[in-house]
């Protein structure tokens, strides 16, 4: 019988990270949940097995390199491969409302904190993982981003982005669809695919419940980029089929 696919996401104890855990494993896939917090991801990972799925739980703040480096040993060892990562793992700063303005008053500290999070966080376990999921036969990576790390809509008057400026968390999201490009360039040559997703405006904890889209919908992009077959795009930005200008 053959090895199941293997999936690692993060941030996933809740949100949007649990519903692709839960799509995906619905898919016959084998899910990591990662979470920063124990007693959170457990309860998560339980829920989740409760409907038969074939999910395990991992603890992994996406912030801690002695984390990530013993993620690495853990899968490398048990699995020998990594199929899929999603880099979901994601925050809005406290200090930052999702409209902003913040670029002229956000404390630089804020500033770094989101980044550690939202880029720093998805590069280190990246490169981390990226010796397994050269091992996988077809590996897909896949950066949670948002529509709000376009620098084209952003610069778009027309564009409908004028009343959603969190300037830290669009930073990083910017930041981090650069990491697609340039690791999608990379990989060029490789089975694998890097794409960067953007999900919708999703009701969740970060989203706030004046989202219009519901989670199981806002998983979907995730969950069609994880799953791409060997025709599928790699270093794009996508919502759905729709794609995002840069
Ligand atoms: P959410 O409900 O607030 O969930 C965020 C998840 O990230 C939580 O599980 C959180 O864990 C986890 N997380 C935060 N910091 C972490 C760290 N250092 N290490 C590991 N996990 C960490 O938000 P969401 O809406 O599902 O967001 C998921 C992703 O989608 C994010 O990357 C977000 O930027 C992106 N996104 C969301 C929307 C939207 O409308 N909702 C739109 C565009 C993009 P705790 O529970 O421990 O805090």
């Amino acid at each position: 019988m053959s090895q199941p696919l293997i999936a690692l996401v993060t941030g996933a104890n809740k949100g949007l990270g649990f519903e692709t855990s839960r799509q995906l494993a619905q898919k016959g896939i084998k899910v990591l949940m990662g979470a920063r917090d124990l007693k959170k991801g457990e309860d998560a990972a339980a829920s989740l097995r409760a409907l038969d799925l074939d999910i395990a739980f991992i603890h992994l703040d996406v912030t801690n390199t002695g984390q990530i480096t013993h993620v690495a040993k853990y899968i490398e060892g048990t699995f020998g491969k990594l199929d899929i990562l999603v880099n979901n793992a994601g925050m809005r700063h406290p200090q930052e409302s999702l409209f902003g303005p913040s670029v002229e008053t956000l404390p630089i500290r804020a500033v770094m904190e989101t980044f550690d999070v939202n880029f720093f966080g998805a590069v280190e376990l990246t490169q981390a993982l990226l010796p397994l999921i050269k091992k996988s036969a077809a590996g897909r990576i896949v950066n949670i981003s948002s529509i709000l790390g376009s620098l084209t809509l952003h610069s778009d008057e027309q564009a409908g982005l004028q009343d959603f400026k969190p300037f830290a968390y669009d930073a990083s999201k910017t930041a981090l669809n650069q990491f697609t490009v340039h690791l999608a360039a990379s990989l060029k040559n490789t089975n694998i695919k890097v794409n960067s997703a953007h999900p919708g405006w999703v009701r969740t904890d970060m989203g706030t419940d004046q989202a219009p889209m519901a989670v199981a919908e806002g998983a979907k992009t995730a969950v069609m980029l994880a799953t791409l077959g060997p025709e599928g795009p790699t270093g794009k930005f996508l919502h759905f089929e729709e794609e995002i200008p840069w």
